[in-house]
């Protein structure tokens, strides 16, 4: 099989590389840049991340299997102790789980698309400098008008990251949702809106709408493009999907216990 190692720059994870590239080039497969099937991330769940966005464009043609150097991760399925279980697994059947990113498209006083970004875990708008006001509507219906740091979509995979710091709902893995969550929101006698993670279906489409996004930030898992200029933010699940590999049957409940 064809493959690519992505892995976290420390020396750990670099010499798991070398370990890694050796054992499977024994077993026949072949380490390459080019068109590789799998990608084999090394690290934490942040390399992970970074893997995926590195293969944006590609990800039909890509599937991605963890193994974490690290903490536990929930994008990992082995430890750097396993690498001779991952060896032995390598050759083996495996199931594929495949998730839906987060498309965020934002546009000008023009209505002019200005970005267009994809998101794992999650797609916020967060202002830490100034109050930051949204009108928001769900599939071009007005449900409120937000007041406060800003609000976080996130899909099943995300809603056990940031959403989760900010108090919204873990999705179990065999639901597919996107969240709304706020993230810091004013609530008083003047302004008030939902105070609650809302779930939606899957379809939704999320829009925030404000005169002014100075100082706010879209920040998609670990990126951000500064808002300035927009008008206009429409978030959705997106047509593109990252494939992961699972060799194991780790039960999704088994995953949380061992991380939380
Ligand atoms: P990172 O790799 O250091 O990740 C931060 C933490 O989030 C790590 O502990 C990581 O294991 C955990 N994490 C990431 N995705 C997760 C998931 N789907 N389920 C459970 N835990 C998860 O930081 P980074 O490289 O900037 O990665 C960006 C991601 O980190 C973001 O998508 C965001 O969800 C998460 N994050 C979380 C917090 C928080 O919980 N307060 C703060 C910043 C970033």
């Amino acid at each position: 099989m064809n493959y690519y190692i992505h892995h976290r720059d420390d020396v750990l994870s670099t010499n798991k590389a070398q370990e890694l590239t050796e054992k499977l080039e024994l077993r026949g497969h072949t380490c390459t840049q080019d068109n590789p099937e799998i990608i084999i991330t090394i690290g934490g769940d942040g390399t992970m991340l970074h893997a995926i966005h590195n293969y944006v464009d590609i990800l039909d043609k890509v599937k991605f299997v963890g193994i974490h150097t690290g903490t536990l991760g929930f994008f990992t399925d082995y430890t750097s102790e396993e690498l001779d279980m991952f060896v032995d697994d390598f050759d083996g059947d495996y199931h594929i789980f495949s998730h839906a990113l987060i498309e965020s498209r934002c546009y000008g006083a023009d209505d002019q698309l200005r970005h267009q970004v994809y998101a794992l875990n999650e797609s916020r708008v967060e202002n830490i400098i100034q109050t930051q006001t949204m009108k928001v509507s769900i599939n071009d219906e007005y449900l409120e008008e937000f007041r406060g740091n800003g609000l976080c979509v996130s899909g099943q995979i995300g809603s056990t990251a940031y959403n989760r710091s900010i108090g919204g709902a873990i999705i179990d893995d065999t639901l597919q949702a996107l969240q709304l969550t706020e993230i810091s929101g004013i609530h008083h006698r003047h302004y008030r809106s939902l105070n609650s993670p809302l779930v939606l279906n899957p379809k939704a489409h999320i829009t925030f709408e404000s005169d002014s996004f100075e100082g706010a930030m879209l920040i998609y898992d670990h990126l951000n493009i500064n808002l300035h200029q927009t008008k206009k933010i429409d978030i959705f699940f997106s047509s593109k999907h990252v494939n992961f590999i699972r060799f194991n049957d780790n039960s999704y409940y088994m995953r949380l216990r061992s991380l939380f």
